[in-house]
């Protein structure tokens, strides 16, 4: 229940809407949660029915992406695009291709992605797409048709001032430069600025790659130093999820002095007490595509063990869950805690649940929220559009000064908020609070649209 009877009727009209949509819910309530605490103050809010606006997408675009596999046979997905804000800049979120993709997983990651985006402190409003497709055992030549069919719809939506899509689970560099190709050719023009995550020699940035999994560990690096005088030196880290964040967060954690002991897919995780050695991980998912399993083979002293939650009970002293959300519940949660963890930050996009989150905070371990942890890939999507604006790229290491320069700001703007609403340290009330003002000063400033 929330104090203000103003949110407590937002949050029922969202419920009472679409009563289906739990992940959405559960983000809404989150963020109004945060809001409870500084809405008295704000009596503007409800005078121009800013919240009610806030947690309306502006527009939902859903479509069939008919196609055809290498048997001749027909399938169609059902495609989305939820432009949930353009207050603060052109929409801007990631593509997941995933078969769990629906109208509730998608609202839940563009409503977040607004904050996030605000967080960054680069003009960009917030979206988030995809489709039920899963590209797993799919062939190249497959997921081209997929990719290609489907940016035959969502062409007309999209544009470097409208709508700026990259990746998520399931889109990676492959399915970008496929949806680029087939974008240039309907429209006809070298719009570099459509979509993020590019390849280097079209337009993509230098540190995109590397960016959610660098920036994940630059703020959990900042937030350690800050709150408890300590870093990721000669730490046990463990990071659920073996994609993109995965890997890159491994690296930096590595490069930093951590040591990475476990790492996971949907079927099961690796234990390698030595630390991972992320060439071998490397081979095997970006190289191969392949399962973490295969690491074993390559790996002697390490272990698979069936079951993606199990990677938990590995004891350590930083957990990085990066695989997708609701991964952490209250009872992995304190197992987390029970085996000595100092600090928990989110490289998915809302891998814990929120009693899981509670039993951090109560047990007094450092939480970062993924709108601020995992801002990191979608901030150097911004300065991909930045380079493209100017038709030109900075070297690897200007992007990433800029990248660790935006990952401090945002924890030390996320602490600051938590101290200003008297509850210091809470990076979850910090990171909703810091993320929503800016963009609904902008709402006010703009007028109800
Ligand atoms: N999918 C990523 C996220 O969750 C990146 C989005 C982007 O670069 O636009 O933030």
């Amino acid at each position: 229940m929330l104090k203000s009877e103003y949110l407590q009727h937002v949050y029922t009209q969202v419920v009472t809407r679409d009563p289906d949509q739990r992940e959405f819910h559960q983000a809404v309530l989150e963020v109004l949660e945060s809001l409870d605490l500084i809405v008295d103050q704000h009596p503007e809010y409800e005078k121009h029915g800013i919240i009610e606006t806030f947690v309306e997408p502006e527009r939902m675009i859903s479509f069939r992406v008919p196609w055809v596999d290498d048997n001749g046979q027909v399938h169609v997905n059902r495609g989305y695009r939820i432009q949930f804000s353009s207050a603060i800049g052109p929409y801007k979120g990631g593509l997941r291709f995933h078969p769990t993709v629906n109208l509730s997983i998608l609202k839940f990651l563009g409503f977040e992605q607004i904050l996030k985006n605000s967080l960054t402190g680069l003009p960009m409003g917030g979206a988030k797409g995809g489709a039920d497709f899963d590209p797993k055992g799919k062939s190249d030549a497959e997921v081209m048709r997929f990719c290609q069919s489907f940016m035959t719809e969502l062409n007309r939506h999209i544009g470097q001032f409208v709508d700026v899509p990259a990746g998520d689970i399931g889109v990676g560099g492959r399915e970008i430069g496929y949806m680029f190709g087939q974008y240039r050719r309907i429209r006809g023009s070298y719009d570099a600025g459509v979509l993020t995550g590019k390849g280097l020699s079209f337009g993509g940035s230098l540190v995109r790659t590397e960016a959610t999994g660098y920036g994940l560990c630059y703020l959990t690096a900042e937030m350690l130093k800050a709150m408890k005088g300590e870093s990721f030196d000669g730490k046990t880290v463990v990071i659920s999820g073996s994609g993109n964040v995965a890997i890159f967060a491994t690296e930096k954690a590595a490069q930093l002095g951590g040591k990475v002991v476990a790492l996971s897919d949907s079927n099961g995780y690796i234990h390698d007490p030595n630390g991972v050695n992320l060439d071998v991980v490397k081979d095997i998912k970006l190289g191969r595509r392949g399962r973490i399993k295969e690491y074993v083979d390559a790996v002697p002293g390490s272990t698979y063990t069936e079951g993606f939650r199990g990677i938990w009970n590995v004891p350590c002293d930083v957990a990085l869950p990066c695989a997708t959300q609701n991964e952490i519940d209250e009872e992995i949660a304190k197992t987390i805690v029970k085996n000595g963890a100092i600090a928990v930050a989110e490289g998915a996009n809302m891998p814990c649940r929120p009693e899981a989150i509670r039993v951090f905070q109560e047990a007094g371990l450092l939480f970062a929220p993924a709108k601020a942890a995992n801002a990191g890939g979608v901030a150097t999507s911004g300065l991909e559009m930045s380079q493209n604006s100017m038709r030109y790229a900075w070297p690897f290491e200007e992007v990433d000064r800029r990248l660790k320069d935006i990952m401090t700001t945002i924890f030390h703007n996320a602490y600051n908020a938590s101290v200003e609403c008297g509850v210091p340290g809470d990076l979850v009330v910090g990171a909703n609070i810091a993320g929503f003002k800016k963009v609904a000063d902008v709402m006010l400033a703009q007028g109800l649209i």
